[in-house]
């Protein structure tokens, strides 16, 4: 059975967690992430930057309940966290924004097992020999290399992430019950979009 996955349908283009420009203009890894920095590929370990460097001082401006930011991470409202509880939805965790009252870090709380030799994984240049992170990917991980939560209504994000060469690209997941269960939440800017 075919997963649904969650899109934010407002890109912030012009807000990015990892990165910033600097005087002259060029994008750089913010200075309290560079330490997670892998020394191969240059890819921030972003998982691990945001639980040890702290939440970043962004803003942005939307009137949607969930949006994406220009480094494909996503941010959500208050509303869709309360949404997700009246739904009776788990398996996200969210960080506040300093910055940003209401505003919050979509992340997984834990990550669905990824049977590599079936995920389909279409990958361009090399796998990084320190962190296993690929280049850029294309396509995958399919759904049907993903294992499915034991609680039905849990949103889930698979252990392997697409990547661009910028970093990682997550994906979030759920069920057709509980694509039903948030269905009636109508949180702006969420399609739910059925994935391969
Ligand atoms: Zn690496």
């Amino acid at each position: 059975m075919p997963f649904h996955e969650l899109i934010a349908k407002d890109p912030q283009l012009s807000c990015y967690l990892f990165s910033e420009d600097d005087a002259r203009g060029r994008r750089m890894v913010r200075p309290q992430y560079r330490p997670f920095i892998c020394p191969r590929c240059a890819k921030v370990d972003e998982l691990r930057a945001l639980a040890q460097a702290g939440v970043p001082d962004i803003r942005f401006s939307s009137t949607r309940d969930i949006v994406s930011t220009a480094d494909d991470f996503k941010l959500c409202s208050q509303r869709f966290i309360d949404g997700l509880a009246a739904a009776g939805i788990t398996g996200l965790s969210f960080l506040p924004l300093p910055s940003q009252s209401g505003a919050f870090i979509v992340l997984p709380q834990a990550r669905a097992k990824v049977d590599e030799t079936i995920a389909g994984i279409e990958a361009h240049g090399e796998r990084c020999s320190q962190c296993a992170r690929w280049r850029e990917t294309a396509i995958g991980p399919l759904c049907q290399s993903i294992e499915k939560p034991a609680d039905a209504l849990a949103i889930f994000s698979p252990a392997v992430w697409p990547e661009s060469v910028r970093g990682a690209r997550p994906l979030f997941f759920c069920t057709a019950s509980a694509a039903k269960a948030l269905s009636p939440q109508r949180f702006k800017g969420l399609e739910l979009s059925e994935a391969f």
